[in-house]
């Protein structure tokens, strides 16, 4: 065990971790993560399994990103493949899977043309870039502001905590990248009375993962399109948590009938493997020309294949029909749950397989509560846990998860420590 000085409260405190039976070492780690005390070995389809053989029902998916669960044997096939043939040549060279994944972007989306990268942040760095670049190329420089929603997130990066606007992020990090405006989520006056000549773009989640699974109405969006078309501001879509079928539709968008100019992927699109996407109609992609953005990693051989086995499985014949109808199955059971235990939840917020229950007891006890289940879950603003189950999740792991939930809400009711008034 080593003492080590905490920067903050100027104590000492103990920071240990256990790497053999009898010997305890500081972690190397940077300490930017709250971890739950859990060392998973592999993964099975929608269940996580420790290094001691327990089985946890992952209804994280690691934050929306276990698309098609863990081990799926297509993206297993396609990633070994490639990794026997060619990992990385970097962007100096054509990278025939960049092609043949683009092409199936551009086939099922809005878009015309898309820019690969590693996370999602990276994405939106890409879209942020790309709306100014798009009014500088018109000569329209001054043109340089964002309008985006309070709740937002859109990653870790200074121009995403700028974009997210939120206060803990920003905290102590120096003056926040310029240029952004926030309204309220679902405000359309509000964002009206936002618009100047110095708005470059409007940028919103359609479902706010961080802010609580919180659903714009689709006549929302509609209207934002308007607004965009009537003022010459670009719209951008963060569809880094919502979108590659978790609303079982490709992107959540598609359920308002309107489409953005550009819009952020990540996620979902590499199942596990770090991947992100710019997607963009080639009017706004007009002003990236050579030169104006790249990325070492974006977009390599070991990415790309992943991304391409994805598509194939999402694009599959019925596969978002199922996701849609399973969807239904789940909201129905857990809006029993959520009437039989109203003492801990207050409603569902739903689109698809990505939920939230809001809870009237804090969000972390319930989180807490379901992991005494072997359940995963993730909490989110709003004091929502969020329930992110894999798309190939079963009818059978969904009936567990509602068990686990009855079972925590019970144990929570008759703890002595989380009394519920
Ligand atoms: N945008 C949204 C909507 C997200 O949910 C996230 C991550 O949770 C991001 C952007 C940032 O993605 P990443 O963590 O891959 O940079």
């Amino acid at each position: 065990m080593f003492e080590t000085k905490d920067r903050q409260t100027g104590g000492f405190f103990i920071d240990i971790r256990l790497v053999s039976a009898n010997t305890f070492v500081m972690s190397a780690v940077l300490p930017t993560y709250a971890r739950i005390d859990l060392r998973f070995e592999k993964g099975q389809g929608a269940y996580l399994i420790t290094e001691t053989g327990e089985r946890y029902l992952d209804f994280g998916a690691g934050i929306a990103v276990n698309a098609l669960g863990h081990a799926h044997p297509h993206l297993v096939e396609a990633l070994t493949q490639q990794a026997g043939k060619l990992w990385h040549t970097s962007n100096l060279y054509h990278i025939p899977g960049q092609e043949k994944l683009a092409a199936r972007l551009a086939q099922n989306t809005f878009a015309d043309k898309v820019f690969f990268s590693n996370s999602g942040a990276e994405a939106l760095e890409c879209c942020l870039k790309m709306a100014r670049k798009f009014h500088a190329f018109h000569n329209h420089d001054e043109r340089f502001r964002f309008i985006a929603f309070d709740g937002a997130f859109h990653g870790r990066t200074l121009a995403t905590i700028a974009a997210g606007g939120q206060q803990k992020y920003l905290e102590g990090f120096g003056p926040p990248l310029a240029g952004f405006d926030h309204v309220t989520f679902g405000d359309l006056e509000a964002v009206k009375a936002a618009i100047t000549d110095e708005t470059a773009a409007i940028l919103i989640e359609p479902i706010q993962g961080e802010g609580g699974i919180r659903v714009a109405e689709w006549r929302f969006l509609r209207q934002l399109r308007e607004l965009c078309d009537q003022h010459d501001v670009l719209l951008i879509f963060d569809e880094v948590q919502c979108g590659v079928g978790r609303t079982g539709k490709l992107f959540a968008h598609e359920w308002s009938g309107i489409t953005p100019d550009i819009m952020a992927v990540a996620k979902g699109i590499g199942g596990g493997f770090p991947l992100g996407a710019c997607l963009a109609t080639q009017k706004a992609a007009c002003g990236m020309s050579a030169g104006t953005h790249g990325s070492t990693f974006g977009g390599n051989p070991l990415a790309m294949a992943v991304g391409n086995a994805v598509l194939d499985v999402v694009l599959e014949d019925g596969f978002l029909q199922a996701v849609q109808d399973k969807a239904l199955w789940l909201r129905q059971r857990l809006a029993e749950v959520v009437d039989e235990n109203a003492d801990i939840f207050e409603l569902i917020r739903r689109e698809g397989l990505m939920l939230g229950l809001k809870c009237k007891i804090p969000n972390t006890t319930v989180v807490d509560a379901l992991l005494q289940q072997k359940l995963l879950t993730v909490p989110a603003g709003d004091n929502v846990v969020r329930l992110l189950p894999p798309l190939i999740v079963t009818e059978e792991d969904m009936a567990k998860a509602c068990e686990c939930l009855h079972s925590a809400c019970k144990d929570l009711r008759y703890s002595e420590t989380n009394l519920i008034k």
